[in-house]
C-alpha cells in the first residue's frame, strides 16, 4: 500500500455479511481496483472500522466528507461526523430524503433541519467515481461535478449475496425470491431477512427479519402464516431530531390526512386515516403524539367525526385519549 505523507484520506463502506463482496457494487464500481488497493478503502464492518474513521477524521485539520446516500444509516452518519466537526455533504441519488419513508413535505422538512444544523444535502447526486490516487480527493458526479472532500462514506444500501442460492438453482433477483410463507422456488428451501426478496423488495431491516423469520418459522413446524410487505416503521435516531413513520404515509384518494406543521421549529405531525381509523403517521419532534399516534394503528383504532375535527384545530389529544368504542 502506497503511503501518503499526510493522514490518508479515506472511502468506508457501510456493508454487513449479507451483503455483496464491495467490488461488486455498482456505486463502488466508482473506486477502481487501483484505488481500491491504495487508499485507505474499507467496509465498516464492526466497531473498530468506525474507531479508524474517526482516527483519520480527527487527524485531519478542516476534514471534508461526503455521505453517498440519504436513507436512515447516510443520516446518522453524516450528524455523528458533523458532530465531530467534519464539513459534511450528503449525496443523495433520489430527489429527496427518506423518500421511501416520508411524504414530500416531511422529507424536505428533515433536509431543511439537516441544513439549518450546518449539514449541505445535495439531491439528484450520484456518484460515478472517486478522485484521487493514493488519497481521496472528492468525488465525480455522473453529471461530471466535481465535489472535493477528504473522506467519502458510503451507505448506499446493500445487495444480498446471491452465490449460494444461485449454486442451488434458486430463483434470484435482488435477493432470493420468496413467496409469503418465505419459501424460496425450492418449497424446501426458505429464506429470510436482508437476503430474501419478496414482492420486490429486499427491506435490509432488523424488523423486517424478524417478522419473517417468525412466519418461517411457524410454516416449517406446520403452522400458517404469512408476510405481508408494507414499508416498515422507519426511525431515525440521534439526530437531534426525532423522526418516525409507519403505516400508511401517504393518503389514498378516499383517506383522510390531518397534517399540522411547523417549519421555524421543524415539527411536522401527520395522520393518514381511513374510514374514520387511523392508518399511518409521520412525524418530525412531536414523540408524545408519535406513540399515540402509532398504538392508534396497531389497534386500527377509529376516531369520531368531533375527534378528527380536533386534529384539525391542532389540538391532538383525542389520539391520547382511549380509544373511541365503535365498531
Ligand atoms: C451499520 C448498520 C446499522 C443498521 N441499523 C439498523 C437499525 O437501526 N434498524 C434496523 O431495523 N436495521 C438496521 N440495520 C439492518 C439490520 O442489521 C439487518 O436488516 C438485519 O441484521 C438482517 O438480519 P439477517 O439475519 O438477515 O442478516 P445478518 O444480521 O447480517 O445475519 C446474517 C448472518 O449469516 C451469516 N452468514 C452469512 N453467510 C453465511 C453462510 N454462507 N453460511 C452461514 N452463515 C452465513 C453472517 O455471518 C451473519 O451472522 C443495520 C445494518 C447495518 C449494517
Amino acid at each position: 500500500m502506497r503511503r501518503s505523507s499526510r493522514t490518508p484520506a479515506t472511502a468506508f463502506f457501510q456493508y454487513d455479511d449479507t451483503g455483496a463482496t464491495p467490488r461488486d457494487e455498482p456505486f463502488l464500481a466508482a473506486c477502481t481496483d487501483e484505488q481500491w488497493r491504495s487508499i485507505a478503502a474499507r467496509c465498516a464492518r464492526h466497531a473498530a472500522d468506525a474507531v479508524a474513521l474517526r482516527a483519520n477524521l480527527q487527524g485531519s485539520r478542516r476534514p471534508r466528507a461526503l455521505v453517498a446516500g440519504g436513507g436512515l444509516l447516510g443520516l446518522e452518519a453524516a450528524h455523528a461526523l458533523h458532530e465531530l466537526g467534519v464539513d459534511v455533504t450528503i449525496a443523495e441519488r433520489s430527489t429527496r430524503l427518506l423518500s421511501r419513508a416520508l411524504d414530500e413535505r416531511a422529507s424536505d422538512m428533515l433536509r431543511s433541519y439537516f441544513e439549518s444544523v450546518g449539514i449541505s444535502v445535495r439531491a439528484e447526486i450520484e456518484l460515478a467515481a472517486i478522485c484521487g490516487e493514493d488519497r481521496v480527493t472528492g468525488v465525480r458526479t455522473v453529471g461530471g461535478e466535481t465535489i472535493a472532500c477528504d473522506t467519502v462514506l458510503v451507505a448506499a444500501g446493500m445487495t444480498a449475496r446471491r452465490e449460494l442460492a444461485t449454486d442451488a438453482g434458486l430463483r434470484i433477483g435482488r435477493g432470493v425470491i420468496v413467496d409469503e410463507q418465505m419459501r424460496t422456488s425450492d418449497p424446501d428451501i426458505f429464506a429470510v431477512g436482508d437476503v430474501a426478496e419478496f414482492a420486490g423488495h429486499t427491506w435490509g431491516l432488523w424488523t423486517v427479519a424478524v417478522r419473517q423469520a417468525q412466519v418461517a418459522a411457524t410454516v416449517i413446524a406446520g403452522g400458517d402464516d404469512r408476510f405481508v410487505d408494507q414499508v416498515p416503521k422507519t426511525t431515525l435516531k440521534g439526530c437531534g431530531l426525532y423522526v418516525v413513520s409507519f403505516g400508511s404515509v401517504h393518503a389514498e384518494p378516499d383517506d383522510v390526512a390531518i397534517v399540522d406543521e411547523d417549519w421555524a421549529k421543524h415539527r411536522y405531525r401527520k395522520v393518514v386515516l381511513r374510514q374514520g381509523r387511523v392508518v399511518g403517521g409521520v412525524f418530525l419532534g412531536h414523540d408524545e403524539d408519535a406513540v399515540a399516534a402509532e398504538q392508534a394503528v396497531e389497534e386500527e383504532r377509529r376516531l369520531n367525526p368531533d375527534d378528527i375535527a380536533r386534529l384539525g384545530t391542532r389540538d391532538w389529544t383525542p389520539l391520547r385519549a382511549d380509544p373511541v368504542a365503535i365498531s
